[in-house]
């Protein structure tokens, strides 16, 4: 056959055919979500990320697709299974690590906590007007302080008349200057864990909140620095069902399965965008995919893609039927954060100085991988996770 093998492009999430594992309904919705991301996204999204401006008017026309609420059933949310879900979140990320965070933060975090661990009138007082976009959510857990370390959170609650008096800082908190509805975690005067639901925070008195600056990744979406000053929040704004560390671990451990596949969208559209330039740069009078070395590379990120993917599907099959436990999660998370570090930043070599340059996508990519290594748990974080449950031991402290 020589060098005349015929060239059939192939999508690099369907190489080992599994797409036929999808019923028509989520390859619909990929499809549907694909379009609206190359349409609206992708044209636009490389100067706001320069300008680190978030695009506000882009990030409320995901209300045009069926999905905000994710997988929450009711109160005009989407109703999504775990597998949409992630389809979902692998199109947008594929397209832009920041409208993803802004998706993740408001639909899975803020949403998501409201859904799972808010009583039934708080579910219908806020997430209709939050599967509308008619109210942006914030969830606000990490502190300057408290990062990895969570579970022991300094911001206080103390029940004062028929409101709590909130006091901390928080640090890292998307959405958080453009949010409605700020989730702050908290402990009270008993020491109990609490999520207390801030509304109208920008014209809360005693909440500042300052935009963080210089941040070199997701720089199209906004992440603050938050100090909460005597702040008053109803008795009422209290999560009903949020009791624990371990209530809000269940929002966390389902904000880890999004990374996993946002990890999977990105890192395939970081090899498309290498292997569509290695078929086209000329370098010594050929192609750079026609050198050895440059398609190692290709086949080390394809066959990482590939794996990455795998994990995703059968992680969501566990999680629909309700088998998933934290380990699989933070495996799902662990592996895939760090392969999509790798073939991005694979890709980027492989683009040589244009990898470094905003308008070839690549460069927004590469340092978004970052963020997603470090949040929902870092990688360190979601290594012990599996460690504890695969010794019985645990080493997070
Ligand atoms: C882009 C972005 C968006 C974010 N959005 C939000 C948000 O919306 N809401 C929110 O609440 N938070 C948010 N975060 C915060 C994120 O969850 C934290 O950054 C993360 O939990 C890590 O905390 P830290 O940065 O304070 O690092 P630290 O906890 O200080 O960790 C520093 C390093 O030490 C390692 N380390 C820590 N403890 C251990 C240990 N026991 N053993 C071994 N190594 C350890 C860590 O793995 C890491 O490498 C966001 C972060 C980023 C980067």
């Amino acid at each position: 056959m020589g060098d005349s093998h015929p060239h059939s492009p192939t999508d690099p999430l369907d190489f080992l055919r599994l797409d036929s594992r999808l019923t028509p309904e989520q390859r619909a919705l990929r499809d549907q979500v694909r379009r609206w991301t190359e349409a609206r996204v992708l044209p636009a999204i490389n100067d706001y990320w320069e300008r680190a401006e978030f695009p506000r008017e882009i990030a409320l026309a995901l209300r045009e697709l069926p999905i905000i609420g994710g997988i929450l059933q009711g109160n005009g949310c989407a109703g999504l299974d775990m597998l949409e879900l992630g389809l979902v979140v692998q199109e947008l990320a594929r397209a832009d690590g920041s409208i993803t965070t802004f998706y993740a933060v408001h639909s899975g975090l803020a949403m998501g906590s409201i859904g799972l661990l808010g009583s039934p009138q708080q579910q219908q007082r806020w997430l209709p007007h939050m599967a509308r976009l008619e109210k942006i959510g914030a969830f606000g857990l990490t502190e300057p302080e408290q990062g990895s370390d969570a579970a022991h959170v300094q911001t206080r609650a103390h029940r004062d008349g028929d409101t709590y008096r909130l006091n901390g800082a928080k640090r890292w908190i998307g959405n958080a200057a453009i949010a409605d509805l700020l989730i702050i975690w908290a402990r009270d005067e008993n020491g109990r864990f609490g999520g207390f639901v801030v509304e109208d925070p920008t014209h809360t008195p005693g909440l500042h909140i300052q935009n963080l600056s210089g941040k070199v990744t997701k720089r199209a979406v906004l992440n603050a620095h938050i100090t909460l000053t005597d702040v008053r929040v109803p008795l009422t704004n209290r999560l009903e069902h949020a009791q624990s560390f371990r209530d809000v671990a269940r929002v966390l451990a389902r904000g880890r399965y999004v990374v996993a596949w946002e990890a999977l969208g990105a890192a395939a559209a970081a090899y498309e965008i290498a292997l569509r330039y290695a078929q086209t740069r000329q370098q010594f009078g050929k192609p750079l995919a026609a050198f050895q070395l440059t398609q190692r590379k290709l086949v080390e990120m394809a066959t990482e893609l590939n794996l990455m993917q795998l994990l995703c599907l059968h992680l969501a099959e566990l999680m629909q039927s309700g088998e998933a436990n934290d380990a699989m999660i933070a495996m799902t998370k662990y592996n895939n954060a760090a392969k999509a570090r790798t073939i991005i930043s694979l890709a980027r070599e492989i683009m040589g100085g244009n990898g470094l340059l905003i308008d070839h996508h690549i460069a927004r990519l590469w340092t978004d991988a970052e963020a997603m290594y470090t949040y929902e748990g870092t990688n360190e974080i979601n290594l012990l996770i599996i460690g504890r449950e695969l010794t019985g031991l645990n080493a997070f402290v």
